[in-house]
């Protein structure tokens, strides 16, 4: 390690130990993390890279933010409660305020969750950002993808389509005007996604599947259908849709908030006989929650408006490697 490489990481990144479980934090070869006793550790990473993840001019803040949110947001979808982080960061270049306003971004989210960063690694190269994020979960208490049952209701927190909408209009997509405030609101979306860490430790007993919605929720919903070997009916006129996405044509907005990619909400299934839980747990938290359609025998994902007719997606949502091999 280099002597600047050293002093950033002092400057920037190690802070006071704020956990119990921390018993070597930065600073060694390595972090030294004590395991609660009968608890699940889970574990992830997820890589955001400039020009692919977010826009080139995406502020430090929102780039520091984003990185940490979308895998806390991962943990999130497990029921697991967050505890240690680790951050794997390419810069072409050690510039200090831009390092200053990553790590209010980083940081600021991790106070809130009271996460410690407890180790990482700092690397010269085009702009990258990787976040490895390990939290906890009671034994069998983990909420998987694999566990939907057909009658199952299916939820989604927020509103939908919100971070798609942003993108299209920073890149001239969108033909129609917006308000200032939905500009506002929707650019929020994209680049400071809530995690919702509450309501997956809410879940926990209550959801009998999750997932977050990082690619688009009929892609992300597609991947609990098909890890359950199950089915599901979608009812479109109860899609969650933001003032902003209600500018758009129904088909257009259907089409945002089935198929963006970025939302960073939950996606879940409750037995009927568990709704009245759920409304008691999450009636304690400030996130919206709808229920949006309901599982079912068989295999596919039926889209279905309001006349009962079906509904074909223009596509079913982003995929990294949809035109590329070894990318
Ligand atoms: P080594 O050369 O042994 O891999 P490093 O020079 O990469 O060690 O890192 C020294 C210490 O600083 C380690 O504890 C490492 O986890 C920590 N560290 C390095 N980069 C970061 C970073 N970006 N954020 C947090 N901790 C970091
Ligand atoms: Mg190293």
């Amino acid at each position: 390690m280099s002597k600047k490489e050293f002093d950033l990481i002092q400057d920037f990144f190690k802070r006071s130990s704020i956990r119990q479980d921390v018993i070597q934090g930065i600073g060694d070869d390595a972090a030294l993390l004590q395991p609660p006793r009968d608890q699940q550790l889970v574990a992830t990473t997820d890589t955001l890279i400039v020009g692919k993840h977010f826009p080139e001019n995406t502020s430090a803040f929102d780039i520091g933010y984003k990185s940490l949110a979308v895998n806390l947001s991962d943990l999130a979808a497990m029921g697991a409660e967050p505890t240690w982080i680790l951050l794997a960061l390419t810069l072409p270049e050690a510039n200090e305020a831009w390092l200053r306003q990553f790590t209010q971004g980083f940081f600021s989210l991790m106070q809130r969750f009271n996460c410690q960063l407890v180790g990482g690694d700092l690397t010269c190269g085009p702009l990258s950002v990787t976040v490895q994020a390990l939290g906890f979960v009671p034994m069998e208490k983990a909420l998987l993808r694999q566990g939907a049952q057909s009658g199952d209701r299916i939820y989604v927190t927020g509103t939908l389509g919100d971070a798609g909408l942003a993108l299209a209009y920073l890149q001239k997509k969108v033909p129609f005007p917006l308000t200032e405030e939905q500009i506002k609101f929707i650019l929020r979306r994209l680049n400071c996604p809530e995690p919702r860490v509450d309501v997956g430790l809410a879940l926990r007993g209550v959801a009998n599947s999750a997932i977050d919605i990082s690619d688009g929720l009929a892609a992300d919903l597609g991947h609990i259908l098909t890890a359950s070997q199950i089915g599901a009916k979608i009812y479109l006129n109860k899609l969650p849709l933001s003032d902003a996405l209600l500018n758009l044509r129904e088909e257009e907005a259907w089409n945002f908030a089935l198929s963006a990619g970025d939302d960073y909400e939950l996606c879940f299934t409750v037995p009927q006989a568990r709704e009245n839980i759920l409304r008691v747990m999450l009636a304690k938290l400030n996130c919206l929650y709808t229920c949006i359609g309901q599982l079912s025998e068989g295999n596919c994902l039926l889209l279905q408006d309001k006349n009962g007719s079906e509904f074909i997606l223009k596509n079913t949502g982003y995929q990294h490697f949809r035109n590329k091999i070894n990318e």
